[in-house]
Order: structure tokens, then C-alpha cells, then sequence
């Protein structure tokens, strides 16, 4: 029987200790905020947001969400950051994705001081990542990463394949992985023979993006998988890229879809807004 990995109740766990520190951090003159700028009417993008809010709210954070036009230029949109930037109310400028395709979204992320881009994927932040200096690291392989440790799964000279090699998921959680020692293969849509290679993971993180698709035949007896995929199945529920009962039976530990890698990742960017908030102290 598999370890299942309760990302919610690790999530709990960690918010409340966030909130006691932001408790510490007011009483010193110090409240941490967060603003996060939300374009357009994007439906999941909006439940996104409103997690994130309640969230911030729930631990203490001052937080603000922007609800801007789906018709605001890209030179407004940049107009705000510049303003975020320079307010020192907010600690955390969080930018929702995707934007609208009139705006460049490489543009936007660059606009971001560095050090209040607490969803770290600021070209500056993944390159300190890339170079073991890591200070704001994406939500979900730091909040991947957080489980590991929580569940004592050791990484050292581990066999870890990433399936899904996008900036903000598959990428830094290769090099995360690989500074913990393990010996990492990433993967991706033209990866031959992808089970053959999923099937050497001693750890597997599957972000992808499709329903389901990670079968028996990817997996190795013993193994440890992570399920980044957030997809909605043909009934409307709400599946991972890890087929659940078919792999369930074979492995040491899995996470699950909901309640496994989603909360982590919002606690991630809590936990780097009080950072931000402290860093800004000097
Ligand atoms: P993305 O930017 O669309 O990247 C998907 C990656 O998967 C790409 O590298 C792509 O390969 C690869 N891929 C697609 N089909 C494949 C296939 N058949 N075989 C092998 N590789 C394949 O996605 P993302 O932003 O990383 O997100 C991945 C999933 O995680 C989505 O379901 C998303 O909703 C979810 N997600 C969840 C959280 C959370 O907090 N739980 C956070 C972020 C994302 P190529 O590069 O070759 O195209």
C-alpha cells in the first residue's frame, strides 16, 4: 500500500506556522502584502486568484487583487508594475498567467523588481536557481520539494525523471532535484520510448497537462510519484496527469489530485512573500 502524500494537510500545517511568524513580523512594525494583478475574466485563472486571497487572507498577509481589463494596453499593465514596484506595501507582485495575447507576457515578468517576484520566474531569479543562489524558487517544485522533506524521502543518488519541461514546473524542479543529489532526466513530448525511461524513476514528477496519461507501464515497483497535472476528465472532474488507480497499487508514495501538489503551491507563495518581507528589511 502506497504512502499517499496529504498535500492539504501538509499545506495546513505549514500556513499556520507562516501565520504565527506573521504574527512575529507585525508586532516588530512589520506586515508582509502581496498584490496580485489579474487581467481579463479568465474562469480558472479566477478560482486561482480567489485561493490565493483567501489564503493570504487566512495567514495574515495584507493582500490586494487587481482586476484589470481584458483591454488594458501592455504599456498600462507595465505602468502598474513600475508603481508595485516602488510601493513599499507590497512585498510580492504576482502577475496571474496566462494574459491576453495583445500582451508579452516576457515583458511583463521582466518588468517585475526581482525582489518581490514571489512566483520566481523572473529570468534573474531562475538564473540564480540555475546557479545554486537560489532566492525566489516557482511555487510548485519549491512546494514539491517542501513533501520530499516533509515525508523523509531521501533524493540522494536517486534515479529522478521530470516529465514536462515548461519554465515554470518541469525546468527548476530538474534543478532542485539535482541539487539534492539526485540524478535527474527530463522528458517531454518528443522523448522516445517515454514509459521505457519513466520506468528507470526511482522519483517521478509528471507535469504535463493531460488527464490521466501516466499508466502501469511508466512505472517502476517502489517508486515515488508526484502528480503536478491539474485537468478536468470528459465528466468535468478534476483529474491528474497520473492515472491514481492504476499506479496507486504499485508505488511507495503518491500524491493526489485534488489535496496533493495544488495547496503546496499556494503555501510556496505565502511562505515567499514573508521571505520578500523580511529581505526588505536589509
Ligand atoms: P505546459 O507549459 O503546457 O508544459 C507541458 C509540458 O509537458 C511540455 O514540456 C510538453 O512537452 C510536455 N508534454 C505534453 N504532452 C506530452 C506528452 N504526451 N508526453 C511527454 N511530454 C508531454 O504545462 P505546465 O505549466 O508545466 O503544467 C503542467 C500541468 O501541471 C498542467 O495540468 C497544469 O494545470 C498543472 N499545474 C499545476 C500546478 C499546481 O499547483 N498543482 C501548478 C502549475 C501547473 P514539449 O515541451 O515538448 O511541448
Amino acid at each position: 500500500m502506497a504512502t499517499i502524500i496529504d498535500g492539504k494537510e501538509l499545506a495546513q500545517k505549514m500556513q499556520s506556522e507562516i501565520a504565527t511568524e506573521v504574527e512575529n513580523l507585525k508586532e516588530k512594525g512589520l506586515q508582509p502584502g502581496l498584490v496580485v494583478l489579474l487581467v481579463g475574466e479568465d474562469s480558472a485563472s479566477q478560482v486561482y486568484v480567489r485561493n490565493k486571497e483567501r489564503a493570504a487572507e487566512k495567514i495574515g498577509i495584507f493582500s490586494r487583487v487587481e482586476r484589470l481589463p481584458e483591454t488594458i494596453s501592455e504599456a498600462d499593465l507595465l505602468t502598474k508594475i513600475a508603481a508595485y514596484n516602488q510601493d513599499p506595501l507590497f512585498h510580492g507582485i504576482l502577475v496571474q498567467l496566462p494574459l491576453p495575447k495583445h500582451i508579452d507576457e516576457e515583458k511583463v515578468l521582466l518588468a517585475i523588481d526581482p525582489r518581490k517576484d514571489v512566483d520566481g520566474f523572473h529570468p534573474m531569479n531562475l538564473g540564480k536557481l540555475l546557479a545554486g543562489e537560489a532566492e525566489m524558487i516557482p511555487c510548485t517544485p519549491y512546494g514539491i520539494m517542501k513533501m520530499f522533506a516533509a515525508y523523509d524521502i531521501d533524493l540522494e543518488g536517486k534515479t529522478a525523471v521530470v516529465i514536462g519541461r515548461s519554465n515554470i514546473v518541469g525546468k527548476p524542479m530538474s534543478i532542485l532535484l539535482l541539487e539534492k543529489n539526485a540524478t535527474v532526466t527530463i522528458t517531454h513530448s518528443r522523448t522516445k520510448d517515454l514509459p521505457a525511461v519513466a520506468r528507470t524513476a526511482d522519483i517521478l514528477v509528471v507535469a504535463i497537462g493531460r488527464g490521466e496519461f501516466v499508466t502501469e507501464e511508466f512505472i517502476k515497483p517502489g517508486a515515488v510519484v508526484i502528480d503536478v497535472g491539474m485537468n478536468r476528465n470528459d465528466t468535468g472532474k478534476l483529474v491528474g496527469d497520473v492515472d491514481f488507480k492504476a499506479v496507486e497499487p504499485l508505488v511507495d508514495f503518491i500524491t493526489p489530485v485534488p489535496g496533493g501538489v495544488g495547496p503546496m503551491t499556494i503555501t510556496m507563495l505565502m511562505q515567499q512573500t514573508v521571505e520578500a518581507a523580511k529581505r526588505s528589511q536589509g
